[in-house]
């Protein structure tokens, strides 16, 4: 086993949880690869670590590509330089912090300068810095300030992108101060840990979700566990606590919600929960013509677009199936983005046709559409008054669902769209190249943004069409089903 270094990486993992801490310093390849989502946020950091280099001009990079030593010598000759250093590295016992930027301050002190692709400060990010000035501190370089450095989401891209408002630079000196508190008991606190000789047991807690390790060490839990009760938060804990483990294993008399009760009892009989009032007020709203209109967006944190903020949700594909009467042929448009140009005022534009005058257009979890079309409006304000006249005949398909009015045992406690489709309809996205909204956002970057050969970006484009096509298919399909049960 190869022993590292406590860096900043690790120090944030050990105050998270020791056993992802031990498993990161002492036997990393345990981990899983970096999975592709994972990834792009990563190369998205990378983006914005270099734009905010370009704001230090004159700065020296240290070059680590010859190993620890020789980065440590480097740091040394340029810290006597007193010009802006990027990736200066410091180690002080089994301690080492590389800053993103040092940037030389008055009476021979240094500013630090934490680079950050979200959009604000997090506390992690806090406890972060704080480590990172107590290792370069230890080491004989003083710090006077303490920034980080975050994406500014109301800087809109017009023209030429100004690094300068892309990026906000928040000094965090003061608020880093009760967390540098406890650093140095940390520091020992974790390095006690590291020499453990076997991993510290997994103790499952809210740290455990998105972490690397999580399906591991939760792979005592059955499939259908007590943390895919409906909105359960702390309650899940405490069942696992008891060593209820399964959501039918939930005794009648616990205390659930209305809908968790739903959820247990549906889990225990195998059979659907089936509101035929309910869900008949819910279709009575439905007005013909009926337009299912669903959207596929993605968002960067550098915006590519004029009109485009950091990480704003930007449209770049819809599928809109059309009913125009009872029992009439169903009508297909749709809209996939062609380039890398901005589609948003081709998309205003059609739909602001296809979606004539009148009837009500249905869209599941509608909330996001009414925002992605919110937003649109708001950089193209052409759009404003057609927008205003069309939200009203908006009919969220996600309520029944949301309201248990239906909920079928195969759902595990989601109404989302993907758990609805296949115990209802029997439609699903097994097999398709495109499954989700996440894997449609990254491809069609890749597609635009890569570097793909031309067969490539045809598949993608064709994977894109099947699957926001499926997804306004599954909206007529639940509806139908829904009609069968009233
Ligand atoms: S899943 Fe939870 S217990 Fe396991 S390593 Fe991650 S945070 Fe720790």
């Amino acid at each position: 086993m190869k022993k590292h270094l406590l860096t900043k990486s690790a120090y944030r993992y050990g105050l998270v949880c020791d056993r992802l801490f031990w498993i990161y310093q002492n036997n990393r390849e345990q981990l899983p690869e970096v999975d592709e989502s994972t990834q792009a946020i990563f190369d998205q950091g990378h983006l914005i670590g270099n734009l905010a280099k370009s704001l230090y001009p004159g700065g020296v990079e240290i070059d680590w590509s010859a190993g620890h030593e020789a980065g440590i010598t480097q740091t040394g000759a340029a810290v006597g330089k007193r010009k802006p250093i990027f990736e200066a590295g410091f180690q002080h016992g089994m301690t080492h912090a590389r800053a993103d930027i040092l940037n030389p301050s008055a009476l021979g002190k240094w500013d630090l300068i934490e680079v950050k692709s979200s959009s604000g400060v997090k506390e992690d990010h806090l406890s972060d810095v704080a480590f990172q000035k107590h290792v370069y501190e230890s080491a004989g370089v003083p710090i006077s300030r303490c920034f980080v450095m975050h994406l500014d989401r109301t800087y809109v891209r017009r023209g030429d992108l100004d690094v300068g408002k892309l990026l906000a630079l928040t000094d965090v000196t003061q608020e880093i101060k009760p967390f540098s508190a406890g650093v140095p008991a940390e520091i020992e606190r974790q390095l006690s840990v590291m020499s453990q000789s076997e991993p510290p047991e997994a103790v499952i807690g809210s740290g455990c979700n998105g972490c690397v390790l999580h399906d591991e060490c939760c792979s005592f839990l059955p499939a259908r566990n007590v943390f895919s009760l409906n909105r359960a938060g702390q309650k899940s804990y405490d069942l696992m606590n008891q060593n209820i483990l399964a959501i039918k294993d939930i005794p009648e008399d616990y205390d659930l919600t209305q809908r968790q009760s739903i959820q247990v009892a549906c889990e225990k009989t195998g059979e659907p929960h089936i509101e035929p009032q309910a869900i008949q007020a819910f279709l009575k709203q439905l007005k013909y013509p009926l337009y299912f209109l669903d959207f596929e967006t993605f968002m960067m944190a550098v915006p590519p677009y004029d009109e485009m903020s950091p990480y704003e949700q930007v449209p770049f594909q819809y599928s809109l199936h059309v009913i125009q009467s009872p029992g009439a042929q169903t009508e297909h448009y749709s809209f996939l983005s062609p380039g890398v140009t901005d589609s948003r005022p081709e998309i205003m534009s059609a739909l602001k046709k296809q979606l004539g005058q009148t009837g009500s257009i249905v869209a599941y979890n509608a909330a996001f559409e009414i925002s992605v079309l919110k937003s649109c409006a708001g950089h193209f304000p052409l759009y404003g008054a057609w927008l205003e006249s069309i939200l009203p005949r908006v009919v969220d398909l996600y309520i029944p669902f949301r309201n248990f009015h239906y909920y079928h045992p195969d759902q595990n406690g989601s109404a989302s769209l993907k758990a609805i489709l296949p115990p209802l309809t029997g439609q699903g996205y097994v097999g398709l190249e495109i499954a989700n909204g996440l894997a449609a956002s990254l491809r069609f970057r890749e597609m635009v943004f890569g570097n793909l050969e031309e067969e490539r970006k045809k598949e993608i484009r064709n994977a894109l069409e099947i699957y926001c096509q499926q997804d306004t298919e599954g909206m007529i399909g639940i509806i139908k089903a829904l009609y069968s049960f009233c």
